[in-house]
């Protein structure tokens, strides 16, 4: 018997403190409160932890969590637990593991978040047996496919763990699937297509704009000066963060903090933390930086190079705004990113050239457009957007971009 309406909108209230539900929440919860696996494609922010948080709370049972960074676990957890849900992390950075394990089996935990690589883990499926299972949650489940663009190999292990709970439903979470890695997720988790909910990916209040590079710092120093708040830049390398970082820093009088792996994790948590509380820092990073960030007024996000495809242009963009306030998402881009990505293709591995391919054509394909930017995003995310938004450069001025994408088609079909 799942849990009656009155229950579920209770719970939301006084344990997460929301009056209601955001989008497609609903109908997500409501699937897997009658145990219907599902694959729910929605944006970042669109609040995905809730629709396995909520059932976690109501369900008899322990939530099991898939995820991919154990920073991302910790973040999760603790908001979680300033919630009063029961929650644990059983990773290798964990010393109390025994503890957690103990309270799983005894029934204990609403949530436990595990990494990938466990799953294949003989002692992890005889743990998994010996405790009562309410619910696989896999978060970032586009690493599932070779499609997606961040494949990770172990969320390949997680198949005959979930087959081996036949009963327990399955509930896969993604921000950014394209046609192909969603059917792809649906086959390789074991979903049913009739388990495919997909959100409305709009950003309204994100303006995007997307020129040819000239010089990255002066142009990225406009950016600055148009754009007091909180912002961050991407930046391909860890030499690129430094060096604009401390350019950007002296030019603009702004406070400005590189972020990228190669600093200590101390330096990048002190960075991080200090970008989170503030209203006027920028953050100049890889893409290292910004999964799992909860900082709803990010004011711009600008890009000094090409991101890696449309998916990760998405969801680096998508930090901006989500306040929900007017935000622009700048990129700059250059002959030489696409020469270099192309370059890298004939590098990767033959079964993943044909996909890896693709990714650069659709990209190609949004650098170059004279159309609406949010009207080519929209349709790469299988919807059918209106033929103008009014809040991308192409609308706004559409003069500029004859340029842009006469250079752009001379690159492309070099
Ligand atoms: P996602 O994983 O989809 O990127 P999160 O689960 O991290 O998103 O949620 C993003 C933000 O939205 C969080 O701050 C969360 O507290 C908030 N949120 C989620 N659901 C609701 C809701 N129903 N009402 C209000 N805020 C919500
Ligand atoms: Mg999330």
């Amino acid at each position: 018997e799942p849990p009656s309406p009155e229950a579920v909108s209770q719970a939301l209230h006084d344990v997460f403190g929301f009056p209601g539900f955001r989008g497609v929440q609903d109908r997500v919860v409501e699937r897997v409160l009658h145990g219907q696996s599902t694959l729910a494609v929605m944006p970042t922010g669109a609040g995905k932890s809730l629709t396995y948080q909520l059932p976690a709370v109501l369900l008899p049972g322990t939530c099991v969590v898939v995820s991919p960074l154990i920073a991302l676990m910790h973040d999760q957890l603790r908001s979680a637990t300033a919630n009063g849900i029961r929650a644990a992390t059983l990773t290798s950075a964990d010393e109390n593991r025994g503890e957690t394990m103990d309270r799983f089996r005894a029934g204990e935990l609403d949530l436990l978040y595990v990494a990938p690589e466990r799953a294949s883990q003989p002692h992890f499926r005889e743990l998994l047996s010996r405790a009562r299972i309410a619910l696989f949650a896999i978060d970032e489940a586009h690493c599932v496919s070779e499609w997606g663009h961040d494949f990770r190999p172990d969320y390949r292990l997680l198949r005959p763990l979930l087959d081996a709970f036949p009963h327990v439903p399955r509930l896969a979470l993604t921000a950014t699937a394209d046609h192909h890695t969603r059917t792809d997720i649906l086959a390789q988790l074991g979903i049913a297509e009739d388990g495919l909910i997909v959100a409305g990916f709009d950003r309204p209040n994100i303006r995007y704009a997307i020129r040819p590079r000239e010089s990255a710092m002066h142009q990225i120093k406009a950016v600055l000066d148009e754009n007091p708040g909180p912002g961050i830049v991407y930046a391909p390398t860890r030499a690129r963060v430094e060096q604009l970082a401390e350019k950007l820093a002296s030019a603009t009088g702004r406070r400005v903090l590189p972020y990228h792996a190669g600093l200590s994790p101390d330096v990048r948590a002190r960075n991080q933390a200090a970008f989170v509380a503030s209203e006027d820092m920028v953050m100049v990073a890889t893409v290292a930086f910004g999964m799992g960030i909860d900082k709803p007024d990010v004011r711009f996000v600008a890009h000094a190079g090409i991101p890696k495809s449309i998916e990760a242009y998405y969801q680096e963009t998508g930090r901006a705004g989500r306040d929900g306030d007017p935000s622009v998402a700048v990129m700059f881009w250059g002959a030489d990113d696409f020469a270099r990505a192309r370059q890298r293709l004939s590098e990767v591995e033959e079964h993943r050239q044909q996909s890896e391919r693709q990714r650069l054509e659709s990209l190609a394909g949004l650098v170059e457009t004279a159309e609406c930017r949010r009207a080519v995003l929209l349709r790469h995310f299988g919807e059918e957007p209106p033929a103008r938004c009014g809040n991308c450069d192409n609308c706004l001025e559409p003069a500029d971009v004859i340029d842009a994408t006469t250079i752009a088609q001379k690159l492309l079909s070099a």
